[in-house]
């Protein structure tokens, strides 16, 4: 049944040059537009949105009582290319981003090799464009190796199609190395992604620090290495008027650092996962590594300060941190197993079961987290439905219900913390390009 989707991308292709998505919600924040609509595609481009659209498509969608979105963008993913195919590949995290509702994402360059030079970046934009299921954005490491001693080529790597650069993983300990980087790039537009844990605080640390470690026994990661980590990086943006972006932020100071510099016009943007908004510590389990993450979870305070953050727009975009691992490698003992879990597949059930249905978000704001915000942040041509615009769509059901079962998975990666959960709002279609993969399997 897997397989049903790519055939059906085939054959459609191959004859159809047009789609036509019926009566479905349309919500396009980056045009204001939440209404009741047709979307007509020709030639893989948005041609029209309108109500009662009258043309002899080749295809049509009844998107009746679903929800018409711009395709989902993920600028923090794991695609595990090159070196580390037995965790994930550029096909498998592709599979799994069309699943989860993603046309776009964009993989972190802490592989085997570091992607750390013009060379590499261009043969993985190549391998992208080859496989061409999703949009797979390419981002640079910021020092060679990520070893945060030397800088990369990163304008170079520019040339070679990289939309962003990060040493994620790993903070830079080293400050003026830090500060270099941002006046490197500075009239390139192009931003830092930071991982914020400052190294010696978080040092063979594997959960928050607090009650729940004390109690477990394990090592912990103070929120304090992130906030301190944040407010250097900030401070550095403004310094030298170099654009940072903060990467899956999670502590409630690390928040308020953010919503400060931003007060004062610093050149800083900040994303949030999932898990982060809606999970704490107290999930953590030494039988299970699922929950095991960087940041790690924290308290219920910090997943509020994150979710006022982004409702009032401290932070900008929620990302996945899709980090599969070899299923092997993660039924590990909590201290020993290696950290992240995929995340493209369980997203938009997550937010929309915990976030939507509970009223704690509108879903113009939570897509706009998901869409034209990364699309404006890091420049790409995606995240709107304008007309002429590329047809990337993504159809969700906000009412389908659902569990996770890692048997369903698209990823290689198995072990998530929401394997087993009962989620309300699933993605039902997922069309890049105009290209409708339909999800029908279930
Ligand atoms: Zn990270």
């Amino acid at each position: 049944m897997k397989n049903q989707i790519w055939q059906i991308r085939k054959a459609e292709s191959a004859i159809s040059t047009s789609l036509l998505i019926r009566g479905g919600r349309v919500i396009d924040p980056a045009n204001d537009f939440d209404d009741v609509a047709d979307v007509l595609v020709v030639d893989g481009k948005i041609a029209a949105v309108k109500p009662d659209i009258n043309f002899e498509a080749h295809y049509e969608y009844n998107a009746a009582g679903k929800i018409v979105t711009p395709g989902l963008i993920d600028m923090h993913v794991h695609l595990r290319e090159p070196g580390q195919e037995a965790k994930e590949d550029f096909v498998s995290g592709s599979k799994a981003a069309v699943a989860g509702g993603y046309t776009t994402v964009a993989t972190m360059p802490n592989t085997s090799p570091t992607v750390d030079n013009a060379a590499l970046v261009r043969a993985m934009v190549k391998r992208a464009e080859d496989i061409g299921i999703v949009n797979v954005k390419i981002i640079g490491a910021v020092t060679k190796g990520q070893h945060g001693q030397e800088l990369a080529e990163m304008r170079d790597m520019i040339s070679a199609g990289a939309v962003a650069f990060s040493d994620d993983g790993h903070f830079d300990d080293n400050a003026k190395i830090f500060l270099n980087a941002l006046d490197y790039l500075h009239d390139t537009g192009k931003v830092i992604i930071c991982h914020e844990e400052e190294t010696s605080l978080v040092k063979d640390g594997v959960m928050n620090e607090g009650k729940r470690s004390a109690l477990l026994g394990l090592k912990g990661r103070p929120t304090v290495a992130e906030d301190i980590a944040v407010a250097r990086d900030v401070l550095l943006a403004e310094y030298t008027g170099g654009r940072v972006h903060i990467a899956h932020i999670s502590s409630a100071r690390a928040v308020d650092i953010v919503r400060d510099a931003k007060k004062r016009g610093v050149n800083v943007t900040a994303e949030v996962t999932p898990q982060h908004l809606t999970m704490t510590d107290e999930l953590v389990d030494p039988a299970d590594a699922s929950t095991k993450i960087n940041p790690p979870l924290r308290t219920q305070k910090d997943c509020d300060a994150c979710l006022t953050g982004l409702l009032d727009g401290t932070i900008d975009m929620i990302v996945t941190d899709h980090s599969p691992h070899a299923p092997e490698e993660k039924d590990r003992e909590y201290i020993y197993a290696p950290s992240g879990f995929p995340g493209l597949e369980t997203s938009v059930g997550v937010l929309f079961t915990e976030l939507y249905h509970t009223g704690k978000i509108d879903l113009k704001t939570l897509i706009a987290k998901m869409t034209c915000n990364p699309a404006q942040i890091f420049g790409l041509d995606a995240g709107t439905l304008s007309i002429d615009a590329p047809a990337d769509i993504t159809i969700i059901d906000p009412e389908l219900a659902w569990t996770v079962d890692a048997k369903n998975f698209y990823t290689k990666g198995s072990h998530s913390p929401f394997v087993g959960r009962e989620f309300k709002g699933r993605v039902v279609a997922t069309i890049v390009r105009g290209n409708l993969m339909k999800l029908n399997q279930w």
